[in-house]
């Protein structure tokens, strides 16, 4: 793929940008290591400090940034602003706590080892590879240099090659906040040669955060050169919805958690799980809505629903409708593209599909919901459950009893009760399954990046 900015509401390239050399990645890494050289000793303090400086940039800059992300990847432009925001936001929150997050932890009892005094310190591992997504081309990288910056490790991005304007902000950002020369750096390459980059022996970890294909590559690789790894990977979350919920409140909130972003977030609520008592009152005002969201020029900000990122997004997108309805499950709106440029495709609602239908178990990446019916509780676990993922989910109840059943059986990486699923800079967000594995954000996201040192003295 080209590494170049392709405007999706029109399909036209707006700027092609050349990708790295190979001695250029090569001095890049060497600009990486020695800044992880020099941040390991530095303070908290003084890491804040920049952290906070950087954080300014991106509020001051906010506007602008937010309409080179809706120019490179689609998103309603409200939310790309906002999108700014909650990264500028996150950055001092790190600043803030980091120190308390990886404060020293003494063993309350050091004579029953032995020793005077035991010991564990949090120290940085050195330099980190990001492989990113476009869907949210800010937050998703901030949300992993920011803790891993503040931990005094330094950071390589590769970024997805269709956001490469942000990547080139990303490039300078933190240097420009005060950090030390490299402490991160865009390698502007394809999938193809991130190898090369896991394999080097001055990168101690990677993160990726995409697909489950991209996952598996970069999991194996790190594997093979015995490297740590984090991995975010797709979801399809199921959002349920029992009788003692507020349903009118219940089908307003799916609608917000299906349609975030177009459709493309990892964390959507996708299929909603209905019990049979409420499903028609459900079904009948989650589609009202779903038929009345604004699809449009997202830089416009009356747009709720923008294009899809890319192309091949939405093809995908349209194969998974056709596949179901070709099996017999009913359209309660949308399954059409809207005529005209760019790569839209109408909010759509899908009710009755056969349990062959490629939508029951795979990842819809834009503006598409699934309706399902359960009978009861247990049902509705059973159907929620069924995926190979297990990234998040929501369940809508006021029974104290049956929330606490709900919670303790879906086999997901977070439960939402009475809500949807939100990235909160305070809470620890991952998956299992083939949603992947460790956590990002908070403490424990904070320390998937730190070496754990055990201190004994006699
Ligand atoms: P990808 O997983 O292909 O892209 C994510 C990142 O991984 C990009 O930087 C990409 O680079 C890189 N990448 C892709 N393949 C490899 C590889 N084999 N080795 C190393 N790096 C690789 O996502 P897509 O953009 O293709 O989206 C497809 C699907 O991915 C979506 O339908 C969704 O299921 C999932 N996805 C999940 C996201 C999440 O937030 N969890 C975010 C985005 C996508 P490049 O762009 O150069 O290919």
């Amino acid at each position: 793929m080209a590494i170049a900015t392709v405007n999706p509401t029109t399909g036209k390239i707006e700027m092609i940008i050349d990708p790295h050399s190979s001695a250029e990645v090569d001095a890049r890494i060497g600009e990486a290591a020695a800044a992880a050289r020099l941040l390991r000793t530095t303070t908290f303090a003084k890491r804040a400090e920049w952290m906070r400086v950087a954080a300014d940039i991106l509020d001051a800059q906010a506007p602008g940034l937010g309409e080179l992300i809706t120019v490179e990847m689609g998103k309603p432009i409200a939310q790309s602003i906002a999108e700014v925001e909650k990264s500028a936001k996150a950055m001092r929150f790190y600043a803030d706590h980091s120190e308390g997050f990886l404060a020293d932890i003494p063993l309350a009892e050091p004579a029953t080892v032995n020793a005077s005094r035991a010991w564990t310190r949090y120290e940085p591992l050195g330099v980190i590879l990001a492989v990113m997504p476009w869907n949210y081309p800010l937050w998703q990288v901030i949300r992993f240099a920011a803790p891993a910056l503040m931990a005094g490790n330094a950071g390589v991005l590769k970024h997805a090659s269709n956001v490469p304007q942000a990547a080139l902000f990303l490039d300078t950002l933190f240097e420009r906040g005060g950090f030390p020369v490299g402490s991160f750096r865009t390698l502007l390459i394809g999938g193809a040669d991130v190898a090369a980059v896991v394999a080097d022996p001055r990168v101690q970890a990677v993160t990726l955060t995409g697909s489950e294909p991209a996952g598996r590559s970069v999991a194996a690789l790190a594997g093979d050169h015995v490297k740590k790894a984090v991995l975010e990977l797709g979801g399809s979350d199921p959002f349920i919805v029992l009788p003692t919920a507020d349903v009118t409140a219940a089908a307003t909130t799916a609608v917000r958690a299906r349609i975030g972003n177009s459709g493309q977030s990892c964390i959507a609520g996708k299929r909603f799980i209905v019990h049979a008592d409420v499903y028609d009152a459900f079904a009948a005002e989650f589609t009202r809505q779903m038929s009345q969201l604004i699809v449009g020029d997202p830089l416009l900000p009356q747009t709720q629903v923008g294009p899809l990122a890319t192309e091949s997004g939405r093809d995908d997108i349209v194969a998974l409708v056709e596949d179901a309805r070709d099996k017999g499950a009913t359209i309660l709106t949308g399954g059409t593209i809207p005529d005209g440029p760019g790569w839209f495709y109408a909010p759509t609602v899908i009710a009755d599909l056969p349990d062959d239908a490629r939508l029951v178990q795979e990842e819809a990446f834009g503006p598409v919901a699934s309706l399902y019916r359960a009978v009861d509780v247990d049902e509705a676990l059973r159907i929620a459950n069924q995926t190979r993922f297990g990234l998040s989910s929501a369940v809508w109840t006021n029974d104290p009893d049956e929330e606490a059943y709900v919670i303790a059986r879906l086999d997901a990486g977070a439960v939402f009760v009475n809500g949807m699923t939100v990235s909160y800079q305070e809470l620890p967000f991952g998956g299992i399954k083939a949603s992947g594995f460790g956590r990002e954000l908070a403490a424990d996201g904070q320390r998937e990046f730190c070496n754990l040192k055990t201190v004994w003295k006699a």
